[in-house]
């Protein structure tokens, strides 16, 4: 049985009454105007599939289906409460299974996600960054745009290195009105291109939990989410990461703390998901966070469509600027609407995600935030890359690393 499958497959499309109220959140939808490219469009596309009306290999079936950002601004919208995203992996697995994988997906999984590959790649990738190039390359077209990607991972100063993992603390608040004793416990997924690119975000959310009164400790044995194998099509690749990282993590019930949108919703598909939180959604819990000290910033929050929409996790990041003195958030037209990214559709689908993306470009523009704050590494390369193209120098940053900056600020780690 695949994951999706056991998830309910197709059945979560029977709900569907074809109202439409789900066309206007769609992006591709407004991109292109075409049904086939709404989720009313795709389900009926996914029905015929499921009926044998048309083959996996059918073209406009695959077209519109691989043009799908899996954004699912659909489901909330939905007033039968279609569950559109399951569906969608199940027939991206069929699809797969009938013909394949393109060859750029395979690779960029292989590099990105093989252990004893993507270290290199990844070690190789900072090393190139450390150069500055992939800044003054930034642009547009495949290979410029990656290079802007690439550039929007990297650090901004004043993110020192962790000082403690794997149990120890090191920091005592100023102020921790509800600080538990003893510390609670959290397990930390690493997972790959977090660890491989924003290892800074990976520290910021140690020390962050840290002064809210958590242990965070390693896990070893642990791997990739899977998500960008479950978005291929590759189902049995992800049910087999699925199954290691269970092992690894094991059967206690600390929390497991994800800062990556997309990884959280993926863990959250398997045997973890009762465990699986958001770094904003842990950090929010018990009245938290403790305040830190100003940032005099405009700010404007991008909440990750797999954090909003796929997780539904969207007061805990307000809490957490809102412990922030001086931050203003800054309101942005469309800002729940997808970036374009989406994995691995940035990449094979470059059209449709540019597409998407200039619509979110523009409404940063008419508002020019000092800093974009996203919580997922895909939307912040690609809106790290998008910026960069049009020669905008705005950082986009983890909303952890806001309140690292906060917490330094405040001397919370002196
Ligand atoms: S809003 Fe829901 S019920 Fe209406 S067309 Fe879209 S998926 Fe179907
Ligand atoms: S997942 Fe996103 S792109 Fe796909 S049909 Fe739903 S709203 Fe449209």
């Amino acid at each position: 049985m695949t994951l999706a499958a056991a998830r309910g497959g197709f059945a979560g499309l029977d709900a569907c009454v074809h109202c439409g109220f789900c066309l206007q959140a769609c992006p591709t939808f407004l991109a292109t105007g075409d049904e086939a490219d709404s989720p009313r469009g795709r389900i009926e596309l996914m029905r015929a599939l499921e009926r044998g009306d048309l083959a996996a290999t059918d073209t406009a079936l695959v077209f519109h289906l691989d043009r799908c950002l899996g954004c699912r601004a659909c489901e909330p919208v939905c007033p039968s409460g279609v569950r559109y995203g399951q569906a969608l992996e199940t027939a991206r697995e069929r699809l797969a299974d009938a013909g394949g994988v393109p060859w750029l997906a395979r690779a960029a999984l292989w590099a990105l996600t093989t252990p004893g590959v993507s270290e290199v790649v990844y070690a190789l990738a900072r090393a190139f960054r450390a150069t500055g190039l992939p800044r003054l390359l930034a642009g547009w077209g495949r290979i410029r745009f990656a290079m802007g990607m690439l550039a929007a991972t990297k650090p901004t100063g004043g993110n020192g290195r962790s000082r403690a993992v794997r149990g120890g603390r090191f920091a005592q608040p100023v102020t921790a009105p509800y600080r538990p004793l003893p510390p609670l416990t959290a397990l930390l997924f690493r997972g790959c291109v977090m660890q491989g690119l924003f290892p800074h975000v990976h520290d910021a959310t140690i020390r962050t939990l840290e002064v809210n009164g958590y242990d965070v400790r390693e896990v070893r044995g642990q791997v990739c989410c899977g998500a960008l194998h479950a978005h291929a099509g590759l189902g049995d690749e992800a049910r087999a990461l699925a199954r290691t990282n269970a092992l690894a993590f094991g059967d206690g019930d600390e929390p497991i703390v994800v800062n990556s949108a997309g990884c959280g919703a993926m863990l959250k598909e398997t045997a973890l998901a009762a465990r699986v939180r958001d770094v904003t959604d842990l950090l929010a819990a018990n009245g938290g966070p403790v305040s830190g000290g100003p940032l005099d910033l405009h700010v404007a929050y991008d909440p990750p469509c797999h954090l909003l929409h796929a997780q539904r996790v969207a007061a805990p990041p307000q809490r957490l600027f809102a412990a922030i003195p001086l931050l203003r958030l800054v309101t942005v037209a469309g800002a729940n609407d997808c970036c374009g990214s989406a994995g691995l559709f940035t990449l094979v689908e470059p059209e449709m995600s540019r597409t998407v993306l200039q619509t979110k470009l523009d409404a940063l523009g008419a508002v020019a935030p000092q800093v974009v704050a996203t919580g997922n590494p895909g939307c912040a390369m690609q809106i790290g890359a998008g910026l960069a193209a049009r020669g905008i120098r705005t950082p986009v940053r983890h909303p952890v690393e806001l309140l690292d900056a906060s917490y330094r600020a405040a001397g919370r780690y002196e």
